[in-house]
C-alpha cells in the first residue's frame, strides 16, 4: 500500500458545561460531542526521502510543524521508528477556528491513516495515548459518534445512536479565540447548567426532542454578549422551523437541528440571506469520524 485516502469529520457539542479550572489552566468539562457529516479529506503518501511534507489546500493553514497534521504523523513516526517519509495533503473543508475541531480530527485521521498505510498495528489504546498528546479532542476524533466526554476532554464514555435529525451548520463572517472564550468565562457567574444525565435519558430513548429541548452551551455566556451576530442566527433558524439551535464548542459556529429535511434547507437558505454567514451546510449526524475510502 502506498497511498491511503481518509475523511475527518467535524464535531459539534450538543451540550458544554465547565466545571472549574485546573491550576494548570485547564478546564474541567462535561460535554456530549456529536460527529457531523462535514469533513476534511487526507491523503497520505509514502515518499522515497524522509521527513514529513503537509500540503494545504488553503493559505490560511500553516504547513509546518505548527498544523496538527504534522505534530500527529511526526509523533506515530517517532513512536514507531518509521524510517520513511510521508507526503500529506489536505482539502480542508471543515471552518477553521470554529469550534468544530477540525484540526483535532485531522490530526487523529492522520494517527488512523499512517497506522494503515504502514501497517503498524497500534491498537486504540496507543493511539488514544499519542492522540492526547496533540490535544484533548483528538482521542475522541479517534472514535467519531456520540460520547459523552470529561476532565479535560480526555476521558471518553460512548453513549447509544443519536436519533436521525437533519442539521444546519453555519459559521458566521468573524473569527473568535479559544482562548479568549475561556479567559473571559465567570464561572461563579454560571447559575443554570446543561441538563447533561437529561440529555443522555432522552439520546437513550430516541427522543430527539428530548435532545433539542436540552442543547445548551455554557460558553455562550462569553461569546454572545461580545459577538450578537450568534444569537441572530440562532433566531432566525428558531423562526425557521428549528427544534433548538446552539453555538458549538467556543464557536462561533452555530447549528440547528430539524425534523424535516426540507425545513432544514429552507432555514439554511434564509440564515444565507441574513449576509451572516460565511461557510455552511446542511447534513445530518454521523456514527464514526474517520472514513477509510
Ligand atoms: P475546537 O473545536 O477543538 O476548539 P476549533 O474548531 O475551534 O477547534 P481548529 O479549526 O481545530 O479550531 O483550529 C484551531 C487552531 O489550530 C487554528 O488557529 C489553526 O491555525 C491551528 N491548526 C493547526 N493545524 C490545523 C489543521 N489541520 N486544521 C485546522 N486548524 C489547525
Amino acid at each position: 500500500m502506498n497511498e491511503v485516502r481518509i475523511r475527518g469529520m467535524a464535531k459539534i457539542n450538543l451540550a458544554l458545561d465547565v466545571l472549574g479550572k485546573r491550576p494548570n489552566g485547564y478546564h474541567d468539562v462535561s460535554m456530549i460531542m456529536q460527529t457531523v457529516g462535514l469533513y476534511d479529506e487526507l491523503y497520505i503518501a509514502k515518499k522515497d526521502t524522509p521527513g514529513i511534507a503537509v500540503f494545504c489546500d488553503t493559505e490560511e493553514l500553516p504547513c509546518d510543524e505548527h498544523n496538527l497534521i504534522y505534530k500527529a504523523a511526526k509523533l506515530i513516526l517517532t513512536h514507531t521508528k518509521t524510517k520513511s517519509g510521508v507526503s500529506i495533503h489536505l482539502q480542508k473543508n471543515i471552518p477553521i477556528a470554529a469550534g468544530m475541531a477540525g484540526g483535532s480530527t485531522d490530526a487523529a485521521a492522520t494517527l488512523i491513516g499512517i497506522n494503515r498505510l504502514f501497517e503498524l498495528s497500534l491498537d486504540y489504546e496507543i493511539l488514544e495515548s499519542l492522540a492526547v498528546q496533540i490535544g484533548a479532542d483528538v482521542p475522541y476524533c479517534l472514535h467519531g459518534g456520540t460520547y459523552l466526554s470529561e476532565g479535560i476532554g480526555e476521558i471518553l464514555k460512548p453513549l447509544p445512536k443519536m436519533p436521525g435529525a437533519y442539521l444546519v451548520i453555519a459559521k458566521p463572517d468573524i473569527n473568535v479565540s479559544t482562548a479568549f472564550v475561556y479567559q473571559n468565562l465567570k464561572l461563579q457567574e454560571i447559575t443554570v447548567h446543561p441538563d447533561i444525565s437529561g440529555m443522555i435519558g432522552a439520546i437513550t430513548n430516541g427522543d430527539i426532542h428530548g435532545v433539542a429541548d436540552r442543547l445548551a452551551n455554557v460558553l455562550e455566556t462569553v461569546t454572545i454578549p461580545a459577538y450578537p451576530q450568534i444569537e441572530q442566527m440562532k433566531q432566525c433558524l428558531l423562526a425557521n422551523g428549528a427544534m433548538g439551535a446552539l453555538m458549538s464548542g467556543s464557536g462561533p459556529t452555530v447549528f440547528g437541528l430539524f425534523e424535516q429535511e426540507k425545513t432544514a434547507k429552507t432555514a439554511y437558505e434564509q440564515l444565507v440571506k441574513t449576509g451572516l454567514v460565511r461557510q455552511g451546510c446542511v447534513t445530518g449526524f454521523m456514527h464514526e469520524t474517520c472514513v477509510m475510502e
